[in-house]
């Protein structure tokens, strides 16, 4: 049987790259984004291409209902939910806490912390076995920020993938009696476009260069480790916070 996913913040970067190998496995793949609809639609024909199923779906992670109607969609353009991919998030200009003002703090507390919450509560909600659900598993997007703390760049960003290792560590006990595993990766320095939204479009070549493999990562070498933790083949791993960043 086809297995569903629901992938938020795939218009580009690691969201695409493991919209693309789940489509390479015959996944049927919703396509989340916030703002460019164009590049979600060019991910749903990578998909496609690669050999699944995909359906564009937008939605405002921060957004309650915006969450809802994401999940609703999946559901009803393939009847069913298997997996999520908690993977939007957002960094703001590099700066210290000193000058960050409450806007911008707001802001990456709400994509990267009740945006995370909100989508992994509408998960449970459908696939939790005491809920009606046929169990499944998530996958959080956190960050090696979260045991670094990226001093002098954004440790509000950091300290919101905190809070999602802790989610994910919750949430495995709250949720494996009922059927859904629950992991995150912790990716290191990747080559996206994250770095440029954060004003420094060559971080991660210039951080990467430094690192003990002594290069940036892919978005593609994170989805490898993404969708390792959603197939069978890691069955018994829950709770576990998996670095991607070559031992950064
Ligand atoms: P990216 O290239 O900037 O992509 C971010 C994606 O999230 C885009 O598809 C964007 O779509 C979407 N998005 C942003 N805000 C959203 C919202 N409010 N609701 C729904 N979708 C939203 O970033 P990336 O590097 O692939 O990052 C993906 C995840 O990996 C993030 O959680 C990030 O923190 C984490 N991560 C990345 C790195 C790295 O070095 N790249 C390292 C550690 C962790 P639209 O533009 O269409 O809204």
């Amino acid at each position: 049987m086809t297995k569903v996913v629901l992938i938020t913040g795939a218009s580009r970067g690691i969201g695409r790259a493991t919209a693309r190998l789940l489509g390479a496995r015959g996944w049927s793949v919703g396509v989340n984004y916030a703002h460019n609809e164009a590049a979600a639609r060019e991910t749903a024909a990578e998909v496609g291409r690669a050999g699944g199923h995909a359906r564009v779906i937008p939605g405002d992670v921060a957004d309650e209902s915006a969450v809802i109607a994401m999940f609703d969609s999946l559901v009803h353009a393939f009847g069913r939910i298997d997996a999520v991919v908690n993977n939007a998030g957002i960094v703001a200009p590099s700066m210290q806490v000193a000058d960050m003002d409450a806007d911008r703090l707001r802001r990456v507390f709400d994509v990267n912390v009740l945006g995370a919450f909100l989508v992994a509560r509408e998960a449970a909600r459908r696939m939790a076995k005491d809920r009606g659900g046929d169990g499944g598993v998530i996958v959080n997007v956190s960050s090696a920020a979260s045991r670094l703390g990226s001093p002098n760049e954004y440790v509000d960003y950091a300290s919101s993938k905190g809070a999602v290792d802790t989610m994910t560590i919750g949430l495995a006990k709250e949720l494996g009696p009922q059927g859904v595993r629950v992991n995150a990766v912790r990716p290191g320095l990747i080559d996206t476009e994250i770095h440029a939204s954060g004003g420094r479009p060559d971080r991660a070549a210039v951080l990467g260069a430094q690192t003990p493999l002594g290069r940036a990562g892919s978005a593609d070498e994170v989805a490898e480790a993404i969708v390792w933790l959603l197939s069978d083949a890691a069955s018994y791993v829950n709770g576990a916070l998996l670095d991607v960043s070559a031992g950064r």
